[in-house]
């Protein structure tokens, strides 16, 4: 099938109306939850496959586990304040689903990236195209061969392809689409959705910054920080991307004396991300790690020393195993640096002084923050989780899916009496002038 022939039969299956009630959406996600858990096996397999990864899929199950437990109480009626004018009437906001939504993947969590979104569009009663992305080949395809055989064909197709059939895809026209992947193409994806007036949400990346005080327990820091750069070979969005602080990084206990042998440490996606990664490094003494294999797609874990602020590991988003570190006079210029650059989709700061801490989070901005660890502000779902500027728009996990894929509308009950209350609005405006 085209891909307009399949988001037209997502659309007829929606406007049909089965998405609608509460038990039908249920089930879906339960199929869903089944899925995971039959197929578990085959889901490793792909992942090891593409990112050599071990890994569950503990999130995204609890995503499911907290829908199907909370739904009903998500999509009921929210009851607001009333004023004078409407004290006699009905009035809530009803959350309803938006339509078709088009969810698009990145290839670092082939699975989270593209399911949690689903969750959250199935919950809402919507219909969805699902995008993975062509460089998690393997869990791409996977993904493609189990969905359908568990959730409903028509309602929640997925697609697979590169760059040419996503701009295909991107030219039909759907009721929100839900992007998770890199800033440049986040931009062609809000310029394709502006054709149609389609909302967007854009998951995008970006260089998260870590702060390490000389306030704190610097050995249980480091181990922290170089946990959440590493795991996934430093391919997280919201891996610490560098550090501003005084050198102080050890990190090769997790991995042993080497890497390379380690069934916990990955590899990169492909040849080119390897490459682009290698040249970052190049020019720079590497304080710990910097060997390579490209033959495997390796790069230790590796921390470098006095970057400078201008240098071009300092521009763009890493998005591998290198750890850079620029150092700062105190906290004021660590916020003077951070704020002079992009709105990040995470900030890292670690200090024991509870003050300062939150002086540095008034001071600056970013998508979330965590304070003396790394990335746990997005394993809680009743955070919501997402960018602000150039790191993203919109957010999600847990109710804010339910939420960012639902139209909140307003209704305003009424009864036809009390009709002379109403009478000083209806003209001729002069007959009310006289009265008084
Ligand atoms: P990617 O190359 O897999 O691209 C993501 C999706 O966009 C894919 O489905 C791909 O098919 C599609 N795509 C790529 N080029 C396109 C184009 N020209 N036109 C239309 N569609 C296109 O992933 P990526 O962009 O390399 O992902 C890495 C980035 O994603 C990093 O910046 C990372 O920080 C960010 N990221 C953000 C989050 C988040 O939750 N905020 C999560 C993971 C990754």
């Amino acid at each position: 099938l085209e891909s307009w022939q399949v988001v037209e039969r997502a659309k007829e299956a929606f406007l049909g109306g089965r998405t609608r009630p509460l038990e039908f959406r249920l089930q879906q996600l339960k199929a869903l939850q089944r899925m995971i858990t039959d197929r578990q096996t085959e889901i490793s397999t792909a992942l090891k496959q593409d990112l050599n990864r071990v890994s569950g899929l503990i999130s995204l199950e609890n995503e499911i586990a907290l829908a199907i437990e909370k739904l009903a109480e998500w999509a009921a009626p929210r009851p607001v304040e009333k004023n004078l004018l409407t004290l006699t009437d009905e009035v809530y906001i009803q959350p309803e689903p938006l339509g078709v939504v088009l969810i698009i993947g990145a290839w670092n969590y082939p699975w989270a990236l593209t399911l949690s979104p689903l969750v959250g569009a199935i919950a809402a009663g919507n219909a969805a195209v699902v995008k993975p992305s062509e460089l998690s080949e393997y869990s791409a395809l996977l993904l493609r061969a189990l969905l359908p055989r568990y959730l409903d064909k028509d309602l929640y197709p997925v697609i697979t392809g590169g760059v040419s059939e996503t701009q295909e895809l991107l030219k039909q026209r759907f009721d929100h689409v839900f992007y998770t992947g890199s800033s440049a193409v986040g931009k062609l994806v809000m310029q394709a959705a502006a054709q149609h007036l389609t909302p967007v949400t854009l998951e995008l990346g970006g260089k998260s910054p870590c702060y390490i005080d000389k306030n704190c327990d610097l050995r249980v820091a480091c181990r922290r920080v170089t946990w959440g750069k590493f795991v996934n070979c430093g391919q997280t969005c919201i891996a610490p991307d560098y550090i501003l602080c005084e050198p102080c990084i050890q990190g090769r206990e997790f991995y042993g004396a080497d890497p390379k042998c380690s069934p916990d440490y990955g590899r990169i996606i492909n040849q080119r991300h390897f490459s682009r990664i290698m040249g970052l490094m190049e020019g720079y003494t590497a304080v710990l790690g910097g060997q390579s294999d490209a033959s495997q797609r390796y790069i230790a874990p590796t921390v470098l020393k006095d970057v400078p602020p201008q240098s071009r590991l300092m521009q763009e988003e890493i998005f591998g195993p290198l750890l850079p570190i620029v150092t700062v006079s105190d906290m004021d210029d660590a916020i003077r640096f951070i704020n002079e650059r992009e709105k990040p989709l995470a900030l890292y700061i670690f200090c024991s002084d509870k003050k300062a801490v939150k002086r540095m989070i008034d001071e600056t901005t970013s998508g979330g923050v965590t304070v003396n660890d790394v990335m746990m502000h997005c394993a809680l779902s009743s955070l919501p989780f997402g960018g602000v500027g150039q790191s993203g728009m919109g957010r999600y996990h847990g109710r804010h899916t339910f939420d960012q894929l639902s139209h909140q509308r307003a209704c305003l009950l009424r009864s036809l009496g009390m009709e002379s209350v109403n009478l000083a609005r209806y003209p001729p405006q002069d007959r009310h002038r006289k009265l008084n």
